[in-house]
């Protein structure tokens, strides 16, 4: 045990709403992406107002870069977006006509927060374009539409009244919605706000299909625990993703081999002739539709819930994790293939595709990412580089090639025969000890421990606004605290009801 650290924590449950709560909960959502695109149209224009600055100078004589240096037009954020709309909002119960006069019926936090949204995903986007920021490309950052985006907003805690807090396990008493009953129990937030003396940050509301959830940012003390004795036994785990078993072990285990899909396959199926039947526009198509979403909700759930049990017992069960760097991204390739390879591979890929789906590997990273933090255990990501499947497991002599088709890895130096999936995931494993220096680092490239401090941390809904007035009360709290981490995932109460 190391000393206690600061962690951020969601603990997400499922709201039971009453009729009024649901509608007050939609309008919330609805003020969120109306303030979110509000936030972007004023970003874009201040763009636009940029570039035609620069060809106004470069049409004077000045080049193209020094016009570029020159223009100057700032691109409004929260602070500045906010006062101006606040003298051109209206209000409908003075009868003043403006752009969004119904205001005063949700919370202020729901404007606030759509506003920093629409800031970190303007950031994001021109860091991307500068080549400041890793991973995969990010875009301009586009309008959210009614019915196509995701419904959620995101409300702060006032420290000066407690305004989010469970009531009893089964209540949760948000701002201006209320008392809001809840499928799952509450006591695991409890808890945390009673013996790891947590102060809640933030909710998180959204919808999915027919349900409602609501994610509750907790910033609490824990203390880092070393692998136990079980964890250090076991020593560590290869993890191989391939489109045979979806998940195979270094112990031989296989994982997910039914298909992801089968429960409600049937009646996906089903659901998705029945909207095709149906005119364009018309009540029955409405209806259809919504019943195609709620099936494909649930099952997205399910692979959630799957997903999360395979990473606590990955985290829990040994010391070190290691899993190969796939990129998502560039692994689902066409099932059908592109232009001369058309149709070169196709079951295979097609195959790979749907399993990657359904187990995400960059979502597999992630959450092994905080919670080997959380369980004493270590996470090791093997360079895709690194030929591990065409390695012997037992003597590290490696094939120049090897058929999608062969299934037993047969090594002709020391005469090792074994099942493909399990010698890839052994060799990861084996190549993993072999190369650890004793330090992780998480998606972004940056180190999981030493654990930065508070201050700069921008990640994910760390992002905090202080009340519309004052200061920012959690500031004082970051400089108590030397140290903090953030990790948010399911914290509570993560099964789904089916
Ligand atoms: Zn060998």
């Amino acid at each position: 045990m190391t000393e206690p650290v600061e962690i951020l924590r969601a603990y997400r449950v499922t709201l039971d709403p009453n009729p009024t709560q649901e509608l007050t909960l939609a309008q919330h959502a609805g003020a969120a992406r109306w303030a979110f695109n509000h936030a972007l149209a004023v970003k874009m224009a201040a763009r636009e107002q940029w570039k035609g600055t620069v060809a106004a100078l470069v049409a004077a004589g000045a080049s193209e870069e020094d016009a570029r240096r020159q223009a100057r037009v700032p691109t409004p954020t929260k602070p500045a977006i906010q006062k101006a709309l606040n003298k051109v909002k209206g209000d409908d119960r003075q009868g003043v006509a403006g752009v969004c006069p119904w205001w005063h019926v949700v919370s202020t936090y729901a404007f606030q927060s759509a506003f920093l949204d629409a800031d970190m995903a303007w950031k994001a986007w021109l860091d991307s374009l500068a080549g400041r920021r890793r991973g995969r490309r990010v875009g301009c950052p586009r309008f959210k539409k009614k019915g196509r985006s995701r419904d959620s907003f995101r409300l702060h805690h006032d420290v000066r009244r407690p305004t989010i807090r469970p009531v009893t396990t089964r209540r949760l008493l948000l701002p201006r919605i209320g008392e809001v009953r809840t499928h799952d129990s509450l006591k695991r937030l409890m808890r945390a706000l009673d013996r790891r003396s947590g102060v809640i940050q933030s909710v998180t509301v959204s919808r999915g299909a027919h349900r409602w959830y609501a994610s509750v940012l907790v910033r609490e003390w824990i203390a880092l625990p070393a692998p136990n004795r079980a964890q250090r036994a076991a020593g560590t785990v290869g993890i191989d993703l391939g489109p045979r078993s979806p998940v195979t072990l270094s112990t031989g285990e296989r994982l997910f081999t039914h298909r992801a899909q089968a429960r409600h396959a049937r009646a996906l199926a089903k659901a998705f002739r029945t909207v095709a039947r149906t005119m364009k526009g018309s009540r029955r198509r409405g209806k259809a539709q919504r019943r195609l979403a709620r099936l494909q909700h649930l099952e997205a759930a399910r692979r959630s819930t799957d997903m999360h049990r395979l990473t606590k017992r990955l985290a829990t069960g040994w010391a070190m994790v290691a899993v190969p760097d796939l990129q998502a991204a560039g692994m689902t390739h066409p099932a059908r293939g592109t232009g001369s390879k058309a149709g070169a591979g196709r079951r295979p890929r097609r195959a790979l595709n749907r399993v990657l789906r359904d187990i995400s590997p960059s979502e597999v990273r992630r959450q092994l990412d905080y919670k080997t933090v959380w369980y004493g255990s270590r996470i090791s990501i093997v360079d895709y580089g690194y030929p591990s499947n065409k390695t012997c497991s037992a003597c590290g002599t490696a094939k120049t090639t090897l058929a999608l088709s062969e299934r037993v890895f047969h090594c002709t130096a020391c005469g090792l025969s074994m099942d493909r999936d399990v010698n890839t995931a052994r060799a990861i494993a084996r190549f993993a000890v072999a190369s650890d220096r004793g330090e992780t680092e998480n998606a972004r490239g940056a180190p999981v421990r030493p654990i930065r401090p508070v201050r700069t941390v921008t990640r994910g809904t760390s992002m905090r606004e202080g009340p519309p007035t004052g200061g920012s009360p959690q500031c004082s709290d970051a400089q108590a605290s030397p140290r903090t981490i953030t990790q948010t995932g399911e914290g509570s109460a993560h099964r789904q009801q089916g």
